[in-house]
């Protein structure tokens, strides 16, 4: 069998496997093709790939040959109809892009979108999510760090004292954990908001204040996840924030719900009362944003804060991230290969959990269902 990797679209600088992969597909008897110059933005060049055992070729050739191709964004039409190959394997958030999931289906390929996976247990290696939004929120506080006009840690020297910087973070799952680790080792005090109870006792072990929101949604049977508010809710949780978000020097926003726009959770006024020199970052960015002036992939000053829409900071340590995205793709890939022959069996839960489309069909309940996504 051969597994192929393409160059990921120009805005990339990650790529889905780096050399360091290679050995393991060998061991499982599978061929590795790779397009020339795929790795080069995540500092793997052509010859770490050659070195490792695969063959570079060309984006066509690689098309052709590959059996399984392993992506991250999803590849265009023209691609898809050049792919001679079975099985696609990315991080597709189909559940943003609806209008190309027909054609995919369209396509009679089988897709998988690791996004898509169950949050159990036993998919937390393969978990692309955790694994990117962890750079996200460790990220987030570094660039903010780096523009604050201020210190992070307390200092108390001859010349006066200055105290640590008010970091919060808005939404403590992967990258909201990752982001409190963060900011409290750089010395900041930190508090927290998350609708889910559930993320209390995380948050105070890391260091953070939870700040609690009576009369949450129960979440607990939406797979880990965020589920919506009520109004009341809403109102009450709003209330809470703004005085947290006047007296914060730093905010990091990361609220999203899977499918749906991201939830405002700073609005005008909110942004009006912050210290000039503040900074926001908004990993909600892509999904409209937890902010009113959040713009996705842009800077906005309001009045002298900085609001930094960056959702792609994965990609600022693409070699990290590349890292632990290939071994996701290899965790996932040892549930179908064996002994160099794909044998997919779409009763595990984790392999049907991420299917998108089979047999011309588009498959995953979730996008069959879904009639709100954005
Ligand atoms: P996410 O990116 O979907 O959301 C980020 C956080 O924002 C969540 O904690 C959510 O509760 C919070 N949020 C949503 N709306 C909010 C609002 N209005 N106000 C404040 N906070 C709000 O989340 P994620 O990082 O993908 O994690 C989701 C869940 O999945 C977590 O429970 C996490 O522990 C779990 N998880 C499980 C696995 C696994 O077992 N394989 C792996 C990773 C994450």
């Amino acid at each position: 069998m051969t597994v192929g990797v393409l160059r990921e679209p120009s805005f990339e600088t990650r790529v889905a496997l780096l050399p360091e992969h290679i050995t393991i597909l060998q061991k499982w008897k599978c061929d590795v093709i790779v397009e020339y110059d795929c790795g080069v933005q995540a500092f793997a060049n052509n010859e770490a790939y050659t070195k490792s055992g695969a063959l570079v070729l060309s984006r066509v050739e690689v098309l052709q040959k590959a059996d399984v191709l392993l992506c991250i964004h999803p590849i265009t039409h023209q691609d898809l109809s050049g792919f001679a190959g079975k099985v696609l394997i990315g991080q597709f958030q189909p559940l943003y892009h609806k209008d190309l999931v027909q054609h995919w289906a369209d396509a009679n390929k089988i897709m998988f979108s690791l996004d898509m996976l169950p949050r159990t247990t036993r998919a937390q290696s393969m978990d692309v999510l955790s694994s990117q939004a962890n750079i996200a929120g460790y990220k987030a506080v570094i660039l903010a760090a780096g523009k604050f006009p201020r210190y992070f840690p307390m200092f108390m020297t001859a010349a006066g004292t200055i105290p640590p910087a008010k970091v919060l973070i808005l939404g403590a799952g992967v990258a909201g954990l990752q982001a409190i680790a963060t900011a409290r080792r750089l010395g900041a005090v930190v508090e927290v908001f998350d609708t889910r109870p559930a993320v209390k006792e995380e948050v105070m072990s890391l260091g953070g204040k939870f700040i609690e929101v009576e009369g949450a949604a129960d979440a607990s049977k939406a797979g880990g996840y965020a589920v919506e508010q009520s109004p009341e809710f809403i109102k009450r949780q709003k209330e809470k924030i703004a005085e947290s978000v006047a007296k914060a020097d730093i905010v990091i926003t990361t609220a999203q719900i899977p499918g749906k726009k991201a939830p405002i959770l700073i609005d005008d006024a909110m942004l009006g009362a912050m210290k000039a020199g503040s900074i926001i970052v908004d990993l909600a960015a892509a999904t409209g944003g937890n902010t009113t002036c959040t713009k996705n992939n842009e800077t906005a000053h309001i009045n002298g804060v900085c609001i930094i829409g960056n959702s792609m900071l994965p990609s600022t340590m693409p070699f990290d991230a590349s890292k632990l995205y290939g071994k996701n793709l290899l965790n996932f890939l040892q549930l179908f290969i064996k002994d160099g022959i794909l044998n997919i069996d779409m009763n595990d839960d984790l392999v049907k959990g991420s299917c998108i489309t089979e047999n011309g069909c588009v498959v995953h309940p979730a996008l069959i269902k879904k009639s709100e996504a954005i």
